[in-house]
């Protein structure tokens, strides 16, 4: 940790509970320390040391007026930031996680970086082939198969026949792309699936037979792909070790079996098309399709006698997200009390959600309601109602607050499309 001690505290910001851990001007619990924004010199910071307390009195906010008249914005931005209501400690989030927290994945990750990217690792390593099967394409993809060709690289001298048609040597090229016995596989895998497909190397089939149909297509195109190049490889060293021959009609039964076995696992289901009915068929796979979505009517329910129903809502939209969030506040009787829409500024989708319920409870306590009723679309905020997990980091002093009251009142808080 020591050594990315720095890098740790450009990404975390500190959350304001009680403000006792927080040094004021050196810490950094805005977008930047006050101290840099500033451009205060770091020789007087041990002599201006003050914690975030020291400027909160009775659960609100008194900053120095030199403040509001040297910097007008930065007290603003200040005086947003909401408070606990009760005693609880500053906490440490995690910039880059959601809810604040630093996972051993996410320290991975900043750390080493997300390794290399190839656009062909979801062809190969997927669930429902074998990755003993995808390891043998891979290792031709890197010309790493210890074929006669490679074997001699490495300096063993030998003589090199391929030992299915017997007339050149082999290299890998050979025996999977260019052998006149393996041919009648590859022919098959290209007209019995009537996919055109490049068979000049391996790269190039991987390569050009992705996206080609719909998702059931491709998976059961690339699943007879590995485990055709596999057929070939494993009859390959029958043929040289052990004497033993199977037929090439032989290995395509293999072929079909076990691409049919894999199918169990494959999740997508096919699409009212001819290309997914004749695959399905070539490999004798129960042809299951996709359910059109019926139509579901949403009604507006109401709550029990007395009870006041908030029907709210958020969302945002665009690159730098803008989020906006709707309220609609009935009694049981279904008569109309009020409602509420709000450009909230950057913001998620999920801030926009929670800020939407949140923006309800406000208004539940402003109003003095007793009793109410929360309803949105929205299941992390319900997760997060019924077990306080998932908060948005920024938002967990106002969350808190909001909860504090709901405890208090009769609340319950539902999902519903
Ligand atoms: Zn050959």
């Amino acid at each position: 940790m020591k050594p990315h001690i720095l890098y740790i505290l450009n990404h975390a910001t500190w959350s304001v509970g009680n403000g006792k851990q927080i040094s004021f001007w050196s810490d950094k619990w805005l977008d930047h320390s006050i101290a840099d924004h500033w451009n205060i010199p770091s020789h007087l910071l041990p002599d201006m040391e003050l914690a975030v307390e020291h400027f909160i009195v009775n659960g609100r906010w008194c900053l120095p007026p030199y403040i509001h008249q040297k910097d007008p914005e930065l007290a603003a931005k200040i005086s947003k930031i909401t408070l606990h209501k009760d005693d609880i400690p500053d906490t440490l989030p995690w910039n880059l996680s959601p809810d604040g927290c630093l996972t051993q994945k996410i320290a991975f990750s900043c750390l080493f970086g997300n390794g290399q990217q190839v656009n062909w690792a979801k062809f190969l390593w997927n669930s429902f082939i074998p990755p003993t099967r995808s390891f043998i394409t891979w290792r031709i993809l890197f010309d790493k198969l210890p074929t006669d060709d490679n074997l001699r690289k490495r300096g063993c001298c030998i003589v090199s026949i391929c030992c299915f048609c017997r007339r050149h040597a082999e290299t890998s090229s050979h025996i999977f792309f260019e052998c006149a016995v393996t041919a009648i596989l590859r022919s098959w895998l290209s007209k019995g699936t009537d996919i055109p497909l490049d068979l000049t190397s391996c790269n190039n089939l991987i390569l050009n037979s992705m996206g080609r149909g719909s998702t059931l297509v491709q998976q059961i195109l690339n699943s007879a792909i590995i485990h055709t190049i596999w057929a070939i490889w494993i009859e390959r060293n029958q043929r040289c070790f052990h004497n033993k021959h199977q037929s090439m009609a032989t290995l395509f039964n293999c072929i079909l079996a076990e691409v049919k076995l894999g199918y169990k696992l494959i999740l997508a289901k096919g699409n009212f098309d001819m290309q997914d009915y004749k695959i399905s068929r070539l490999f004798n796979i129960p042809f299951k399709t996709k359910r059109a979505t019926a139509k579901h009517d949403v009604h507006w329910c109401p709550p029990p006698t007395d009870v006041i129903k908030f029907n709210y809502d958020g969302s945002s939209i665009g690159a730098h997200p803008c989020g906006a969030i709707g309220i609609v506040i009935r009694r049981s009787s279904s008569s109309f009390l009020g409602a509420i829409s709000s450009n909230i500024g950057n913001a998620t989708t999920l801030e926009a959600e929670f800020s939407a319920c949140m923006l309800a409870i406000e208004k539940a306590r402003e109003m003095h309601f007793k009793a109410i009723c929360l309803e949105s679309d929205s299941i992390r905020v319900v997760h997060a109602y019924n077990k306080n997990v998932g908060v948005p980091w920024k938002m967990k002093a106002r969350w808190y607050n909001c909860m504090k009251f709901c405890h208090n009142i009769i609340c319950s808080c539902h999902h519903e499309l």
